[in-house]
This record gives structure tokens, sequence and C-alpha cells, in this order.
């Protein structure tokens, strides 16, 4: 076969605008940093495990069985949080840059990221690095992306990508079959057997992530509408686009790519679904219930399966910081006996768990360790059950906590960590010797992602009407830039336009 030699790479984070602090290289070091060879032996042996860097492991897995050669533009990880520190994508775009140079000629490109991040200078950080891609790379090679169906895939990205793909399913249980669609794309650019035409459509709308999932209506319809016209041959690949709602950002949109051989008949699917999506807008609801009423739920729940106290508002995964203590507070306040799992993240308090020892009483102040506008900490009296150095296996992966203590308050057993990671999946307190289908309540910061993990344990699930900086009443939150004319701040008539072309 022809040789061909293809680089990939990519930064990949989701940022919350209203998260406290910023995002510093640190936090990527603590999760994934890879630059160079190091890369490569990463993404060699790295297992699914439905994260963003499954978009490496499947966009290599598809380029290395090609026979390409591979060759690394590092890719950096961080859990999604606070607006990055500018050095840090300024320094990523740098050595990216050195990787392209160092191997020019490129047969292609390959890019795999979120498509929500967001820079202390820059609103577009994806389209930075697509940008300082293509100057280097030159108009005739193609540069594929695979993003989060949480992306904010802006013109700039369009213009100068030959295609984009997002996840097509949330719960993200497809990520490493995106990295594998865009590497795909890339593979058959390169061998002439397809000429994609990609048309873009804004969709002047952010929605709360706990609002809808693709895999019920409405948003399955729309997913099946795009489905049906790749599987007609009419379509190459598709994607929707929920922007980030968190995500305060100038040239910020939901939108609809579609992806053809035919660029009107692209042109046109593209604006029919951005209509049914924008028709779809009061139906992506998040019902509430009260801290309160879940804890009495809870209580009187014998079923076998846990009631599950859902605060998306202080998800890891939207950018919060994950050190909300509201549910802790609740139980105390109501002097409640449920039998409860919970996460919360707070170094201080698990500083203090260690200097006492496991089996110790410690009185001290939990939460709010980060969130001081948003929260206040609780006052608790903890006994200290067992003290882990907090890396844990996640399916095959290593994920790492920091520091962790698991306490007794009341009749809670409470996960403390140093580090803020995804808790939408069981496998969480499992690796800290818990089963959550032994407790009548668990408490689990997480958007909808965790309905693919929770859902065979428990179907007492309930989103419940906390504070935080993912909170789904969007129109508390300071917004300057997403436009005012935008639903759910105001809610008008809207005509798609084809708003961009790809290369
Ligand atoms: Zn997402």
């Amino acid at each position: 076969m022809v040789h061909i030699k293809i680089l990939l790479g990519g930064l990949h984070q989701e940022i919350n605008s209203f998260a406290p602090g910023n995002t510093t290289i640190e936090h990527y070091r603590r999760k994934q940093y890879h630059m160079g060879a190091d890369m490569l032996s990463f993404a060699a042996q790295y297992h699914r495990c439905n994260e963003g860097t499954d978009l490496l492991g499947g966009a290599y897995s598809v380029l290395a069985e090609a026979g390409a050669e591979i060759v690394s533009g590092g890719f950096m990880s961080a859990q999604p949080g606070s607006i990055i520190e500018q050095c840090v994508l300024d320094d990523y775009i740098a050595q990216l840059k050195e990787a392209v140079k160092a191997n020019l000629p490129l047969d292609g490109v390959v890019l795999v990221m979120h498509g929500a991040a967001q820079s202390v200078e820059s609103d577009d950080p994806e389209g930075d690095i697509i940008v300082a891609v293509r100057e280097l790379v030159g108009e005739d090679v193609p540069i594929t992306v695979g993003l989060d169906l949480h992306a904010n895939v802006t013109e700039r990205m369009i213009k100068i990508a030959n295609t984009i793909s997002l996840y097509q399913r949330y719960p993200h249980v497809d990520v490493w079959e995106t990295g594998v669609r865009a590497a795909k794309l890339c593979l058959g650019i390169l061998s002439g057997e397809i000429k994609p035409a990609m048309a873009y459509v804004q969709v002047p709308m952010i929605i709360p992530a706990s609002s809808y999932t693709t895999e019920i209506e409405p948003f399955k319809s729309l997913m099946k509408m795009g489905h049906d016209y790749v599987a007609a041959g009419k379509l190459l690949d598709f994607s929707v686009s929920q922007m980030q709602p968190w995500l305060d950002v100038k040239d910020g949109y939901s939108s609809v790519v579609a992806i053809g051989e035919d660029r009107e008949e692209a042109a046109a699917i593209a604006k029919e679904m951005a209509a049914a999506f924008y028709g779809m807008r009061h139906e992506f609801k998040t019902e509430l219930t009260s801290v309160d009423e879940i804890i009495r739920i809870a209580e009187k729940n014998h079923s076998g399966k846990p009631v599950i106290l859902n605060d998306f508002a202080d998800s890891s995964n939207a950018g919060s910081a994950g050190d909300s203590p509201e549910a802790i507070e609740r139980v105390l306040a109501l002097a409640s006996d449920v039998k409860g799992l919970m996460y919360i993240n707070d170094s201080a308090f698990v500083a203090a768990c260690q200097k006492a020892g496991v089996g110790s009483t410690v009185k001290a102040e939990i939460g709010a360790e980060y969130s001081k506008k948003l929260f206040s900490p609780v006052a608790v009296e903890a006994t200290v059950r067992a003290l882990f150095d907090g890396v844990v296996s996640f399916h095959g992966n290593f994920v790492d906590f920091g520091p962790s203590a698991v306490v007794k308050i009341r009749n809670m057993i409470v996960v403390v960590t140093t580090q803020h990671r995804y808790n939408g999946d069981p496998t969480l307190y499992r690796a800290f010797g818990y089963e959550p289908a032994d407790f009548q309540m668990v408490v689990v910061k997480a958007n909808t992602s965790f309905r693919a993990f929770y859902g065979p344990l428990t179907d007492l699930i309930y989103p419940a009407a906390t504070k935080g900086s993912s909170t789904s009443n969007l129109e508390s939150l300071p917004f300057e830039k997403v436009p005012k004319s935008f639903y759910p701040f105001s809610d008008n008539d809207f005509t798609p336009t084809v708003n961009a072309f790809g290369k």
C-alpha cells in the first residue's frame, strides 16, 4: 500500500466560564499530558472507557490498522473546569507547530478535541489550533476533526477544516466511534474515495445538558433523521451540537453540520435538521425535585435500587468544582438517617482526615473549597473509615483522584477526594470499596452522562434543585457574550441559513 503520514493530536477540555479559578498546566499533567512519542505509546495502550480520551484511542486504532505512519501532535486533556490560562494554550500550539514542521510533508491531520474550550484570551481555542496547523500544512492537506456533542463549532473551524464530526450520542457512549469517524474521513479523502462537502447551520439556542438525551424523544428522532440520510447515501456524516451551555463566548452557537458529496444536498439537509432542532426547544426541560424531598423519598426506599440524588449543578463533567456540600447540609438539617453514598472534592478535609488517622473522629468544615461564591462550608463530625492514594482503575485506565478519604457522616458514606474527576460511573464508589446498589440514596454530580452507567442499576433518578456553576437555570447566570436573542433568553422565530461551508 501507499505510504501515508498522518499527524494525530489535540487539546481536549470542556470549559465552564462560570467555574471559579483557572485551569493550569497542572490540571493537564494530573490527567492526560502526552507529548511526542509518549502520545503514541499511550494511544496504543489506551482502553476504551467512554471518556474524551476515547477520541484519541478510536482515531489511533483506525490509522494504525490502515498502516499509516502516525506522528504525534501531542495530546492533553484535563477535567472540565474553569477558563484555561493563556500560556497553556500557547504552549500547546507552539509544541504542535514544532511537531508539524518536523514532519512535513504530511498527508493528513486528525485532531481530537472537545470543542468547548475557552482560554483567557481566546473564545475559540480549537479554531486557533486548526488555523495553526492549516497555516503550516497548506490548503491541500486534509484536516479532519473529532469533537464532543457539546462543542461550540465555530464558523472559523468549519472554513479551515475538511470535516468536523461530533459524538452522536448523549450519554456519550460513542466517543471511540467518533475518533473512528474522523480518522476514516481523513483516510477516505486521501484515497480519493470521497470528496466531502460540509455545510454548517448555526442554531441560536443553548440548552441545559440535564434536559435531554439522544436516547429518548425528541432528540432521538432528530438523530434518526441524520442516520437515515447517511443510510440512504445522501450524507457521509452529520453532527448536531448542543453547545456547552455554561460557555460564555462570542461566536458561540448550537449547530448542525452535514457532510455529503453533494454540497447543495448537504446544505438542504443541514437546514432541515436545524429547523427541526430549534423546533424542539420547549421540550428540552429538566424536571427538578428539592434535595429535602429526594432525601425523604430515599429514607423510604427499600427497593434494593438506589435513589439517585442528581446534583448535576455541581457536575464534574460540566466544569463545576465538585465541592458542593448541599446534600450533606440537608441530611444534617433534617437529622436524616438515610443510608447514603456521596462524593465531594475537598483537599483540606482530606488533609484533616490524614492527620487524624483511620478510626478517629474529625470535626471540621466540608465543602465550598473553590466555589466560595456559591456555597458555604458545613461543619460536620465525621468518622474516618479509610484513606487512599486515590489512583483508581477506570475500565483499565488509571484515573487520579488524588489523596482521598472515606468518611461516615451520620449514616452517609462520603468519598472525599483532592482532584475532581468524573463521578457519574458506579466504578468510582466500587473502587473505594462501596457498592451503590447497597445504599438507599447515591449522590451523583454529573449531567445526563451518568445514565449510561447507573441506568442498569436503578430507574429512581431525581435531578435535584441544587445550586452550582452548571445549573439548569441558565437565566440565573451572568452571561455577557452569548446574545440575549438566544433561546432561552428570548424565544424568537428562526429561519436556518447555511452560515459556512467546509474546505
Ligand atoms: Zn459532552
